[in-house]
């Protein structure tokens, strides 16, 4: 892989090493947490275990939703290290906890607190890293890392969990998750964090306003906001689901639950790995929309094995159907990071990473109580419909808004007097009123709106 080299230079350094060590074991934890969880729920609720896991994954999004960004804006104020030790030992507690909930509203009021502790932990480890890594590129090969080792944390949880369950009950795995933080917290210690440099990065207000605007006026990122409802809508269904269809409509076991889950893992892995090569030739788009079809193909099959009554088959088509999902979801996930580098520049990144976390988020606000409620309500078949249909609207959205041609470079004009001349020596005056240059093309202060067909024209004549 020709990216080695560079990644080997970024784990070289020592305290990012731990703090990405600690990143991941954190990861785990929650991981883990999301197997024994379903489980717990449906030990506690039974066919209503959609329901309970729609709601305690909603209290989840709705927190990530509102704490991140508020965390974000303080991160420089408090002292950093002993804040994310201190969230490390909180969400390890409310992991121990877990195993001896007895009542449903006790399982949201831990998922709160431990989802509480886990959106300030992300936007805080986020704020240390440039602090760290000072050299823009380093720093954004961590970003990417970040999202990598969070694509990797689906698949290989359930695969442990599933391998955990078939030597001890599901209530130990929270005690893995609990391990997960303290050696999570441990890492944290070690690391030397350097204190906070005051907003390097602009205040909370101007990065959510940059992040949004960038998506707002960039065709590509329209695009992938459709995408990231595909995403949602076929993940929920996993996330939710597994569950009660393992157990109410298969007869499977708590091990049955961890090879559906794992199943789905393994279909990201194996995209995952072999992805590198393909997205080098063919590129972010194509790779992203066969992902986002084979998740509606997934959902599909899946609605079509609801209605199938009986027989033992059903197991291996749900393994498909699963890692179909699974395989989907990383087609969809993995460029993201470099379409995103792709339509910023380097001191906007932050900001739009930023704006992909909490518009994702706000995707699976949305299909996550869907696939919960009304499973119970209505059944599998009429949900997956719904959420097939939601996805549908998704992949339409990214088909119309990225356009097929979508070069880096673009030939555009400037208005004369509009933009610093100190950006224009290679400008060609095209009449009184218009330059016009060529270069890669980002939305930034001096590049606010996309190029329309008209002025991509006139540029061209
Ligand atoms: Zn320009």
């Amino acid at each position: 892989m020709r990216s080695t080299p560079m990644i080997t230079a970024l784990f070289g350094n020592r305290d990012y090493l731990r703090l990405f060590t600690a990143q991941v074991s954190a990861l785990f934890g929650t991981g883990l947490t999301t197997v024994a969880l379903g489980l717990l729920a449906y030990e506690l609720a039974g066919a209503d275990a959609a329901a309970v896991l729609g709601t305690a994954l909603t209290i989840k999004m709705v927190v990530y939703v509102t704490v991140a960004p508020l965390v974000a804006a303080y991160t420089d104020r408090v002292p950093r290290r002993s804040f994310l030790v201190g969230l490390n030992v909180i969400r390890a507690g409310v992991a121990l906890a877990l195993p001896f909930i007895d009542q449903i509203w006790q399982i949201y009021l831990l998922i709160a607190m431990l989802q509480t502790a886990s959106a300030a932990f992300t936007p805080t480890y986020q704020a240390v890293i440039p602090d760290i890594l000072p050299d823009e590129r380093e720093y954004t090969r961590a970003l990417s890392a970040a999202q990598l080792a969070a694509t990797m944390e689906t698949l290989l949880s359930p695969m442990l969990a599933a391998a955990a369950l078939s030597v001890i009950s599901f209530h130990w795995l929270f005690v893995g998750t609990a391990i997960g933080f303290a050696v999570s917290a441990a890492l944290v210690i070690a690391t030397r964090i350097p204190s906070a440099t005051a907003a390097a990065h602009g205040s909370l207000r101007e990065r959510i306003t940059v992040g949004m605007r960038i998506f707002a006026a960039t065709p590509r990122l329209r695009g992938l906001l459709g995408m990231n409802l595909v995403v949602a809508a076929a993940g929920s269904v996993i996330m939710v689901n597994t569950v009660n269809y393992v157990r109410d409509t298969l007869g499977g076991t708590q091990s049955g639950v961890a090879m559906l889950l794992a199943a789905n893992g393994f279909g990201t892995m194996l995209v995952a790995l072999s992805l590198p090569r393909v997205l080098d030739r063919a590129g972010a788009r194509p790779v992203m929309l066969t992902g986002a079809a084979t998740l509606i193909t997934g959902l599909g099959a899946a609605i079509a094995l609801s209605l199938a009554n009986a027989g033992d088959w059903r197991w291996g088509a749900a393994i498909a159907v699963w890692a179909t999902v699974g395989a989907g979801t990383a087609a969809v996930l993995t460029p993201t990071g470099q379409v995103l580098r792709r339509s910023s520049r380097p001191a906007d990144r932050p900001a739009l990473f930023a704006a992909q976390f909490s518009l994702s988020h706000l995707a699976w606000l949305i299909t996550y109580p869907i696939a919960g409620w009304l499973t119970t309500a209505a059944g599998f078949t009429t949900t997956w419909l719904t959420l097939a249909v939601l996805a549908a609207a998704g992949i339409t959205v990214a088909v119309r808004m990225w356009p097929r041609h979508d070069p880096d470079e673009l030939t555009h004009l400037h208005e004369a007097g509009t933009i610093d001349p100190a950006l224009l020596t290679d400008a060609v005056r095209v009449d009184d009123r218009f330059y016009r240059h060529t270069h890669a093309y980002v939305i930034d202060a001096e590049h606010r709106r996309w190029p329309n067909e008209a002025e991509r024209e006139l540029a061209a004549a």
